[in-house]
Order: structure tokens, then C-alpha cells, then sequence
């Protein structure tokens, strides 16, 4: 790990905020219908938590685990499947929930492999987006928290060589 400084970049409050709000789109996007949240490990568990507790309809949960990224903050390009779903999501209306969107080529990758196995619908949740970093314009994110600029951010799920997932504040790296 490099020498770095962690600086505060979104306050809890106002992270907390945000995905209270985007439940409630969400809420009324789908009313009543059961909503199977795929969560992408490992760094969606505080986002998802933190929807699914605001969601209102039957949810269910599952995860995948899978990685473009090596140990540093530059994304390989090519991605692992780690972990499959355990459940089958034929006929099942999905959310996608996914820490950053950064090149895209993850969820690029994982788009491809749930929508073969047919789902009644497939949707897209973010925490984060760093817009500028797309090399993926195929992929639309259907609800996301942030946009950022093209920083290397941590906490809230986010690592940087697996520390400061549990920052329960969105923080940037600056490297020293
Ligand atoms: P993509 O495939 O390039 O879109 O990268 C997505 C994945 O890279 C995310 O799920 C994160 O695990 C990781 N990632 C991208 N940007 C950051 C960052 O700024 N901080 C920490 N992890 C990041
Ligand atoms: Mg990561």
C-alpha cells in the first residue's frame, strides 16, 4: 500500500439521505412487486443494507462475487466471477446493486450473464458513478446516489487494498 491520506468527501448524513430517497423511487418504480436484490460483493453490503431497510415491497436478497480490479486503484479490464447467485433469478424482477461504476466493466460482464438466465426484469443500482472514467457506453445506471469526480474513494463498502470498508463516510484517497 502506498502512503496515503484519507479525506472526508460525503459526509453519513447526508450518504443516509440520499439512499433514503432513492428507496423511495424505488418504491414507487415497483409498488407491490417482489424485488430480488443481487448484491455484488463485497463492497455493496452497506449501500444494500441501507436501501433494502427503506424498500417496501417483498424483497429478497442474493450475492455474486466478482472482480476487474487487482490490489492497487487501476482496474485490470478483464473479470473474475468469484461467487455464483445461489438462487435462480428466471422470472424474477432484479436490482443490480453495485458499490461505483467506474470503467464499467464489471457490470458490463455481470449484465451479460444475468440477463441469460432470463430474468422478468434487470435493473441497475449505484452508489456511486464516476462518469468520467466510462469506457463501457453501453452500460445506464437506472439509480444512482452520486456522481464523483475521477478521485480513488473509500468507506461505505469501498476498499482500498480491502481497508475502509467499514468508513461509514464516503472518504478520497490522496496519495503522499
Ligand atoms: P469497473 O469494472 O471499472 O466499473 O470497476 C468497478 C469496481 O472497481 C467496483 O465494484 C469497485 O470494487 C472498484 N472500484 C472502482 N473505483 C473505485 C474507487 O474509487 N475506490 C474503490 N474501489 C473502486
Ligand atoms: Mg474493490
Amino acid at each position: 500500500m502506498k502512503e496515503h491520506i484519507v479525506k472526508p468527501l460525503i459526509p453519513e448524513e447526508k450518504v443516509e439521505e440520499r439512499i433514503c430517497k432513492l428507496a423511495a423511487e424505488i418504491n414507487r418504480d415497483y409498488g407491490d412487486t417482489p424485488l430480488h436484490l443481487v448484491g455484488i460483493l463485497r463492497g455493496s453490503v452497506p449501500f444494500l443494507w441501507s436501501l433494502a431497510r427503506n424498500l417496501k415491497m417483498p424483497v429478497t436478497m442474493d450475492f455474486i462475487s466478482c472482480s476487474s480490479y487487482g490490489s492497487g486503484t487501476s482496474s485490470s479490464g478483464s473479470v473474475r466471477l468469484h461467487k455464483d447467485l445461489e438462487e435462480s433469478i428466471e422470472g424474477r424482477h432484479v436490482l443490480v446493486i453495485e458499490d461505483i461504476i467506474d470503467t464499467g466493466n464489471t457490470l458490463s460482464y455481470l449484465i451479460e450473464l444475468l440477463k441469460a438466465r432470463k430474468p422478468a426484469s434487470l435493473k441497475i443500482a449505484a452508489l456511486l458513478d464516476k462518469p468520467s472514467r466510462r469506457t463501457r457506453k453501453d452500460i445506464s445506471v437506472d439509480y444512482e446516489c452520486f456522481e464523483i469526480p475521477d478521485e480513488f474513494v473509500v468507506g461505505y463498502g469501498l476498499d482500498y487494498d480491502q481497508r475502509y470498508r467499514n468508513l461509514p463516510y464516503i472518504a478520497y484517497v490522496e496519495f503522499v
